[in-house]
């Protein structure tokens, strides 16, 4: 097995290092900011001290940065070192069109490309039962999915380069609804004096229940929009749903709405809370918590 790299030590990189480190692989870290990588260099992981110096000992390099243009910029660094015939593995939300053209281009250039975006949040990273949507050559896949079963239970080929980045567009429009409809009935439930733990436990019985609802029906109870998908990363995710949208030909008009009420939160400064916080902005259109 090849000295595996991982770039990008956030919410959910640092954790998916660790399972790799935790498997026993050679894994080599690198983070933009210092600092994030101490408790895995104690575990055992390399820590290298720029890209430059990452790229040309491994021969797989996993990405978990943020956007479209934080990959574009790690790749163009890594690719002034990388060996020949580097696999890069790309576990960031960014545009399926942008994934598309990193494959292309590394693969002229010598280099291989998955895009491999994962859902299951922090609890899903923590816990190592994330879902990887991968998109690239099967040959590829093949050889990076036991690697990425440290950290994720359903890795799946979905096509080939772009594709798992669709996957992850669809899932990102079912999740934001999903935010919006636990938002909205829980509101409900709060103006009519209803016990909102109740409320969980029994519309979470039935045909009401979703992921959304059980995990962050509880934080809503407790008002905790600590970090975990941070409201910032969840617009970013839905303006690149409603660009493709656009580009083939679908209309989500309840995306563009929950987009717009999201905003709100961004404007009000509170970009870095936790998606369930929207209850907040349902409440405030329903005339505050009183
Ligand atoms: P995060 O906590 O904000 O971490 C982002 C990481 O990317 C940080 O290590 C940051 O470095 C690094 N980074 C950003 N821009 C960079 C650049 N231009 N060059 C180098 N490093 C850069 O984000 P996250 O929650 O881990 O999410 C990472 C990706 O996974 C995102 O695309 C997100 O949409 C996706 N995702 C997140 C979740 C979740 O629940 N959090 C779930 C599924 C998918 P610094 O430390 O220097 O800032």
């Amino acid at each position: 097995m090849p000295q595996i790299g991982f770039v990008g030590l956030g919410v959910m990189g640092e954790r998916m290092a660790g399972h790799l480190v935790d498997a026993g692989h050679a894994v080599t870290v690198w983070n933009r900011s210092p600092g994030k990588s101490d408790a895995l260099q104690a575990k055992g992981a390399n820590v290298a001290p720029s890209l430059a110096e990452l790229a040309p000992a491994c021969g797989v390099i996993f990405i978990c940065v943020s956007r479209t243009e934080d990959v574009e910029e790690v790749i163009a660094e890594l690719l002034k070192s990388a060996k020949p015939n580097t696999l890069f593995v790309d576990h960031s939300t960014i545009e399926p069109t942008a994934a598309k053209r990193f494959a292309e281009s590394l693969e002229t250039a010598g280099h291989r490309f998955i895009d491999a975006p994962v859902t299951g949040g922090e609890k899903g990273a923590i816990e190592g039962t994330l879902t990887v949507f991968c998109g690239g050559r099967p040959e590829d896949f093949e050889f990076a999915k036991p690697i990425m079963e440290a950290y994720g239970r359903n890795v799946r080929l979905v096509g080939g380069g772009g594709s798992g980045q669709l996957m992850k567009m669809a899932n990102q429009i079912s999740v934001a609804l999903c935010v919006l409809a636990m938002s909205e009935c829980l509101v409900f439930a709060s103006k009519a004096g209803l016990d909102l733990s109740e409320c969980i436990d029994l519309v979470g019985a039935g045909a009401g229940a979703s992921w959304s609802l059980a995990n962050y029906g509880p934080k809503v109870v407790s008002r905790d929009w600590a970090p975990g998908f941070a409201v910032d990363l969840q617009q970013k995710d839905l303006r690149y749903a409603l660009e493709t949208a656009r580009e083939i030909g679908a209309s989500l008009p309840g995306t563009a709405l929950t987009h717009q009420l999201f905003a709100a939160l961004q404007y009000a400064g509170r970009g870095a809370d936790a998606t369930p916080a929207l209850f907040e902005v349902i409440e405030g259109l329903s005339g505050g918590s009183k």
